[in-house]
């Protein structure tokens, strides 16, 4: 359903994202690894429109995206919703608040239908006790699970996941990995990019390997580890494992 078709991206002078080609189907979990500086980010950024591609296309079913059109950038937005290693959640307001505000501020959806929707969210990432605590009475687990809940609320068709458990103590990543799990058991679709490469290997459907802002290879999870063909894919592999 999403296509990303030779997207290039820089920083400046910087070029970051060179000609990246990718297709996402409904129901697949990618999980996208590279080293550090690789491109992982900056390809979600683009993708939720948070920075704009200097050439290429994305296409939602067919559709290309304009990103001239700032209409059209927030239609995509709309299909996606992005967690970050940072869970950003707003400090001055509940648990309940923090997963209600976009749905009711931003999509002007009904506030009481909203709440439940949350309420049920919250129980799901087994938060359904701390509907009213404030994110500094949580531990950082928790608070990553909020910020799950938070981007499902917005009922989004891919789930983009930067790092999240990357910021956690080691005890609290599996809590949030368990909810990530979960997820893609109700067939979510989501682009996971993640250090942990032993829930990447058992979670993604395809596992794309980036470094210096290209794809360098694509597999399954049982290739791209076991099997690389690319030396680059090799390297980092042996690294890490
Ligand atoms: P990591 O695994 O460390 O998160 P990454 O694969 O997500 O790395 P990106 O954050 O996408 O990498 O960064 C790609 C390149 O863009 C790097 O060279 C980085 O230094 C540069 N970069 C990232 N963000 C910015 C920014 N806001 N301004 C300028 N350069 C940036
Ligand atoms: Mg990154």
């Amino acid at each position: 359903q999403l296509a990303i078709d030779n997207l290039s991206a820089t920083y400046g002078k910087l070029a970051v994202l060179k000609s990246v080609s990718l297709a996402v189907e409904k129901g697949e979990i990618i999980g996208l690894i590279g080293p550090s500086g690789s491109g992982k980010s900056t390809l979600l950024r683009v993708l939720v429109g948070l920075l704009k591609p200097t050439a290429g296309t994305i296409a939602i079913d067919g559709r290309p995206v304009d990103f001239g059109k700032a209409a059209e950038v927030r239609a995509v937005r709309d299909r996606l919703a992005i967690v970050f290693q940072q869970f950003n959640l707003f400090q001055n307001m509940t648990v309940l608040e923090n997963v209600t505000i976009a749905p009711v501020k931003i999509k002007k959806r009904a506030k009481g239908e909203v709440r439940e929707e949350a309420k049920e969210l919250l129980r799901k990432v087994g938060l359904g006790e701390k509907l009213n605590a404030y994110p500094d009475e949580l531990s950082g687990g928790q608070q990553q699970r909020v910020a799950i809940a938070r981007a499902l609320a917005l009922k989004p068709e891919i789930l983009l996941l930067d790092e999240v458990t990357a910021s956690l103590d080691p005890e609290l990543v599996s809590e949030v990995l368990d909810t990530i799990r979960l997820l893609a058991a109700e067939g979510m679709t989501m682009l996971i990019v993640s250090h942990e490469m032993g829930f990447v290997r058992e979670l993604s459907s395809r596992v794309v390997f980036m470094a210096d802002g290209r794809i360098v290879e694509t597999g399954t999870p049982g290739e791209v580890f076991e099997t690389p063909q690319e030396t680059r894919t090799r390297e980092f592999v042996s690294k890490i494992l």
